[in-house]
């Protein structure tokens, strides 16, 4: 209880001891400054049984301003009135010497002091008789070596505050100091914390969010999306030819461009949808609780918003933007696959400007198709592909007149590949020339084995297009006729009517350069590549392959059974034989013989056959001929 009695030594140091004691335990407790310095004069007053507590700051200025900043036992807009700067207060006040000498500094018979007799602290003189502080005295605030202010403290006491007691407050008072620099470290760190995420998540062209931050939105967003089952959406938008734009405009331009563009979508984007900057040119856009419906809905509303040319330092630039949607949960599950995915989605919308589409499978597919062509390198490698034939039979005589190898693929996994698939991907992914390569090594090697064996079987190997282009090509081939010592007329060579259409001239060029090698060759597919009648007059072939899209239809078809007729036709009256192919019936095999045509293959016949059981499929076939 606070008292007017004048305490013994023990009353005063127990006191400041208690008061040091649950002063620390504010200093833990406490998470902000505001806080601890309210906690503190509370406890100095409630704890301590002191008067007054009063914490000022002073200010640099002129006056050397005073902010109070908490007071327990009297008002602090009073105080603040009545004592507002150092200035006016003289400066003499135990707050004043403690700023001014970074000391404590007390006052002790307040009342009767002579210091205190001027005008200037009549007011403070009858407050403090007013609230009965007949001692006051002042401990400095020191941070980091700067006086911040003082605590000031008043008791009933006329002789309160004597040496220990002033020692153990001046302890108290250094103890909050380190404790609102402590606060102070802490806010600043938080604040670094805080600039270092927003770094860490944002785009710093833009300062839109980043692909970390989408990342981490769109797994929250998922997550609710389970738990509440709804949809949501993913869109990606990109911004074609980027790179030229740059190259031409430069980067500074570039730059402007995607942060026109970036403040155009924010200002388009509502409440709840969170748009990010998540490459060079790509932005994102999470719709949370959308379907299809309204994905597209909005992706045609932000289209528009980017469909205005941007203007950049006097120029007006066209950015084509295409979107790509992608939706949880029927495109994927988490964020990774969806963001994948939306990307993948771009692709079907370019290049057209200002359009979107929804992901469709075709990741898998690239993603598959990525991963055979791998494989298929490996697979020639390790010669896991095999060489199949398939008969052709002469058909006025019935008698074998050869048959086309055809690769195959089995693969370890995934079983047989079809080989159109992996044919098409050799030959986008420049592995053609290998494939070509085992297959002429494979072909030439069972020529041998048969030719050896006293059978004729002329071999014919298909060629792509890149085999036509490849300047070894005619090496090879005379390299394996060396090796093997086969006559020319045991193999032979198909190429596609459209192969050749790609470029006549390099086309006719191979030709005549294998045909030198005294080889027999074929138009393959002939009636889908659309060459000229004076083209194939110039080509040095001996047959024409009739493509089976034609063949297998000709006995419903009118046009079908006509383009058959009439190539069969054309290709005799050149001096050419004919093959049909994909003859897979008595009826067409009676129709072609009807009309004259030379060879037949296909499945009436043959089905391509490993080539270790072609000996019994001719022997059944000869069998079933008597
Ligand atoms: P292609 O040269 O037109 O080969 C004929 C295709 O028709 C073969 O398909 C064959 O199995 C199929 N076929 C034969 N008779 C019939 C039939 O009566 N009915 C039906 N429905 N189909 C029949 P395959 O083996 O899948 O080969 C597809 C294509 O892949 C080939 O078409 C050829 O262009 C290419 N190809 C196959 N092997 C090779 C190769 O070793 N090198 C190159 N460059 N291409 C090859
Ligand atoms: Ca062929
Ligand atoms: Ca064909």
């Amino acid at each position: 209880m606070p008292s007017n009695k004048k305490p013994s030594k023990l009353e005063s140091v127990s006191r400041a001891l208690r008061t040091l004691g649950a002063g620390n335990r504010t200093l833990l407790r406490s998470s902000d400054e505001q806080e601890l310095l309210r906690e503190m004069c509370r406890v100095i007053t409630e704890q301590g049984g002191y008067r007054l507590a009063c914490v000022g700051y002073t200010q640099n200025d002129e006056n050397r301003s005073i902010q109070w900043m908490e007071c327990a036992g009297m008002d602090k807009e009073q105080l603040q009135a009545l004592v507002p700067s150092l200035i006016a207060s003289d400066g003499r006040t135990p707050f004043g010497t403690a700023i001014r000498t970074g000391k404590p500094s007390v006052a002790r018979r307040v009342f009767t002091n002579p210091a205190f007799a001027a005008p200037a602290y009549a007011r403070l003189m009858e407050l403090a008789k007013a609230k009965g502080y007949a001692s006051t005295a002042a401990f400095p605030l020191q941070l980091e070596g700067e006086i911040l202010g003082a605590i000031v403290i008043a008791a009933a006491d006329p002789e309160g505050f004597d040496d220990e007691e002033l020692e153990l407050l001046n302890e108290l008072a250094d103890d909050l100091a380190y404790g609102i620099a402590n606060l102070r470290m802490q806010i600043k760190h938080r604040k670094a914390q805080e600039a270092i995420a927003h770094l860490a998540y944002h785009d710093s062209l833009t300062d839109l969010p980043n692909r970390t931050y989408l990342h981490k939105q769109l797994e929250e967003a998922i997550q609710l999306a389970k738990r509440q089952h709804h949809p949501l959406a993913l869109l990606y938008f990109e911004v074609g030819q980027f790179h030229e734009i740059n190259e031409i405009l430069g980067h500074r331009s570039g730059d402007q461009l995607i942060q026109q563009l970036a403040q155009r979508l924010a200002e388009a984007a509502k409440p709840g949808e969170f748009l990010a900057r998540i490459g060079e040119a790509a932005f994102a856009l999470l719709l949370p609780i959308t379907g299809a419906d309204g994905a597209a809905r909005e992706a045609q509303r932000f289209l528009e918003v980017l469909h205005e040319p941007v203007e950049i330092s006097g120029l007006t630039i066209d950015a084509p933007v295409a979107a790509g949607i992608a939706l949880f949960p029927g495109h994927g599950t988490d964020a990774e696959v969806l963001l994948r995915r939306a990307n993948a989605a771009v692709d079907r919308a370019k290049p057209a400007r200002g359009r979107y589409a929804f992901y469709r499978g075709q990741e898998q597919e690239n993603a598959r198709r990525l991963r055979l062509v791998g494989e298929l390198q490996r697979a020639i490698e390790r010669n896991e592909l095999r060489l199949y034939c398939q008969p052709k039979v002469a058909i006025p005589s019935r008698q074998l007149s050869g048959a086309e190898t055809l690769v195959r693929w089995e693969h370890p996994l995934h079983g047989s590949i079809d080989t159109g698939e992996f044919i098409k991907l050799a030959e986008q992914a420049a592995l053609i020339t290998p494939l070509t390569t085992w297959v002429l090594e494979a072909a030439f090697r069972q020529g041998y084995v048969w030719h050896e064996a006293g059978l004729h079987r002329p071999l014919s190997v298909n060629l792509s297009v890149h085999d036509l282009r490849d300047s070894r090509l005619i090496e090879r081939i005379q390299g394996l006729f060396s090796t093997w010592g086969l006559p020319p007329e045991l193999i032979q060579f198909e190429i596609t009517e459209s192969a050749l259409m790609e470029d006549p001239k390099t086309g006719l060029d191979t030709l005549t350069r294998l045909k030198e090698l005294g080889v027999e060759l074929y138009i393959d597919d002939y009636g889908t590549g659309y060459s000229s009648l004076s083209y194939l007059q110039k080509l040095p072939v001996d047959w024409i392959k009739i493509d089976q899209s034609f063949v297998m239809p000709m006995v419903e078809s009118g046009d079908s059974a006509l383009i058959v007729r009439s190539t069969i036709e054309l290709g005799h009256n050149l001096g050419l034989r004919v093959v049909a192919e994909g003859v897979e019936s008595q009826a067409l095999w009676d129709q072609l013989a009807a009309w004259g045509c030379d060879v037949a293959q296909g499945f009436f016949v043959g089905k391509p056959l490993p080539t270790d059981t072609f000996d019994d499929w001719e022997t059944q076939w000869l069998r079933a001929q008597t």
